[in-house]
């Protein structure tokens, strides 16, 4: 029964990822939702100069004012947990991949190139969120005034819109850093291996559950491809989109 124990072993394998990132979302997870609790509450402190004009066309520019100085909030202490969970993702990415190959391969963690990157990562990342943040932030502004809602429910519901952030927004967030980290580890073990001229196989591993998306679920489909090729969804390599679980698994050929 060779199809099942591929099976068998594609639910293994995919396992083993859940198992080895659980914590590190989890950290990232809390780190997010600390850093939403705290630019909430600095908001809010700061945004007594909505107040008096509320209703008026300047009402956007003065919540532009006072995110801008609510926005740090919290941001550095995200970061830095981002940065230091990120390298060590990536090295069981990296190291898992050698080990579907049976090869033992080191990661090093301390590398400036790898710290350097987690950097980066880290700093984009926070920027695109407080971005996305303050689009939101509008829109419950403009929905304010359309309603002619108080300024006492305006912040209201911008408390309740923070709150949001902390459920299902960061847990989107700490499942997509995490796996890209993880996979960024699996693909540059298999591009090391490959230089070593090692001939390999991929196959996209989906949780098999129903929350795969028919995009990840096709990739899963094509089974096993060489190394180099795109899965029918035209990427490389998983995350096929944000908040998607799913993993590669590589083979010699
Ligand atoms: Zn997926």
């Amino acid at each position: 029964m060779p199809l099942l124990l591929d099976d068998i072993e594609a639910v293994a394998r995919r396992d083993r990822k859940d198992r080895q990132v659980r914590r590190y979302e989890a950290r990232v997870r809390r780190a997010m939702r600390k850093m939403f609790r705290e630019q909430r509450d600095a908001l809010l402190r700061g945004s007594s100069g909505l107040r008096p004009y509320f209703r008026e066309s300047e009402v956007e520019d003065e919540l532009v004012r006072a995110w801008n100085r609510a926005k740090e909030s919290g941001v550095l202490q995200a970061i830095s947990v981002v940065q230091e969970v990120d390298p060590r993702v990536r090295a069981l990415g990296f190291t898992s991949a050698a080990d579907d190959i049976g090869v033992a391969l080191t990661f090093d963690i301390q590398n400036p190139a790898v710290l350097e990157w987690a950097q980066t990562r880290s700093t984009n990342l926070v920027a695109g969120l407080n971005d996305t943040t303050l689009d939101r932030l509008r829109t419950v502004i403009r929905d304010g005034v359309e309603n002619g809602d108080s300024w006492s429910t305006v912040s209201r519901n911008i408390s309740e819109r923070f709150g949001e952030f902390s459920g299902e927004r960061a847990d989107l967030i700490a499942i997509t850093e995490i796996g890209e980290a993880y996979e960024e580890g699996r693909r540059e073990a298999g591009r090391s291996l490959q230089a070593r001229g090692v001939d390999m196989e991929k196959r996209w591993l989906t949780a098999r559950d129903d929350l795969v998306c028919p995009i990840c679920a096709g990739n899963g489909d094509a089974g096993w491809i060489r190394f180099d090729a795109e899965f029918p969804s035209g990427t490389q390599s998983p995350l096929g989109h944000p908040g998607c679980r799913c993993d590669e698994q590589l083979r010699a050929a």
